[in-house]
């Protein structure tokens, strides 16, 4: 690449990446955007909550939209992946992607998690079809009167299993074994939300594209119309940590009120950043930490 420092450095070009990229060419500051193409929301079958779309649209879509949108004011868009960065002698930073190194004053880090998922024949066809759902907050709403099955460990398992029966499911908790680890007052939150415990580790979780087969230890099978995996995410946040920047024990990264991380110049926006995982959070906090740049510069 060549000896241009930029104004920032976006890295990540999902929700929150893309949206920075439109505000900081709206605001005419000389930004690179560079994403490997990993966005989550490129798994969404249908997404039912942002706003402008009443009937619906599917990820990759959104997401091509977003990224056409993201091309009009001048951010360059570059696919790649970032695979380092550090503190330049001038204050500013230096990003190393490929063979290519980046300078920018002033970088935003939008780029997400991952989540943990199951070892299910069939998981991709079954995410389509809505059988295998991830984000009770995004789609629970699609879930309402079936049987669901939450499959997670101890809290995280506790948390999604009494959220979903919020919308009139029959719930059945997989709890792997884990229900040791529960507090006497969360199994009491379980119980008054209706929600089965079933502890019997799983032996094979099948999907098809109507129904999930969960077949237990002992070979009872149980059979359920939606499957959320409640597994964790990973949140991709090595390079910010890299530099020292402060993040919680679930991997979310520390920021200001105005998503500057720990680490002066270093922002953070949407899933790698504190709060809700939401394209809507996502936008709003890119929107934010775009002009909180664009003043700082
Ligand atoms: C199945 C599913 C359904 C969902 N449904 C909804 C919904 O209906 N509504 C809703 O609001 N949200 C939904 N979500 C959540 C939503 O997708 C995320 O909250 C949103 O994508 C977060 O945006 P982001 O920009 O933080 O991360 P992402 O959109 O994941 O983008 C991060 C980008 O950064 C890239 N990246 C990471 N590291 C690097 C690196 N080192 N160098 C270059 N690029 C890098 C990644 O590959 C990726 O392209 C859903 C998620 C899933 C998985």
């Amino acid at each position: 690449m060549n000896s241009e420092i930029f104004d920032c450095l976006v890295i990540g070009g999902g929700a929150a990446g893309l949206t920075a990229a439109v505000y900081l060419g709206r605001y005419r500051r000389r930004s690179v955007l560079i994403d490997d193409g990993g966005s989550r929301v490129v798994r969404i079958p249908k997404t039912r909550n942002v706003l402008g779309f009443p009937d619906g649209i599917a990820g990759p879509e959104l997401l091509e939209r977003m990224r056409v949108h993201a091309g009009r004011y001048g951010t360059v868009l570059e696919m790649g992946r970032v695979e380092g960065l550090r503190r330049h002698e001038d204050g500013g930073f230096e990003a190393v992607a490929g063979s290519r190194t980046v300078r920018a004053r002033r970088v935003l880090l939008a780029t997400g998690a991952r989540d943990v998922e199951p070892d299910i024949p069939g998981l991709a066809p079954a995410l389509q079809a809505g059988v295998v759902r991830y984000c009770p907050v995004c789609d629970g709403y699609e879930t309402q009167g079936q049987r669901v099955a939450v499959l997670g460990r101890a809290k995280h398992g506790v948390r999604e299993s009494v959220f979903v029966a919020g919308f009139d499911n029959e719930v059945t908790w997989l709890a792997m074994e884990s229900r040791q680890h529960v507090a006497a007052a969360e199994l009491a939150r379980l119980q008054a939300a209706g929600v089965r415990i079933e502890d019997r580790a799983p032996r094979e979780i099948r999907c098809g594209t109507s129904k999930v087969m969960v077949e237990l230890a002992d070979g009872e099978s149980l059979e359920f119309d939606v499957l959320y995996p409640a597994l964790g995410l990973v949140h991709a946040c090595g390079l910010a940590t890299g530099m020292g920047a402060q993040c919680r024990a679930d991997g979310q990264l520390e920021v200001s009120d105005h998503y500057e991380t720990t680490v002066p110049g270093l922002y953070a926006a949407g899933d790698v950043a504190v709060d809700l995982n939401q394209i809507n959070v996502a936008a709003g906090q890119a929107a934010i930490a775009a002009t909180a740049i664009h003043n700082s510069l």
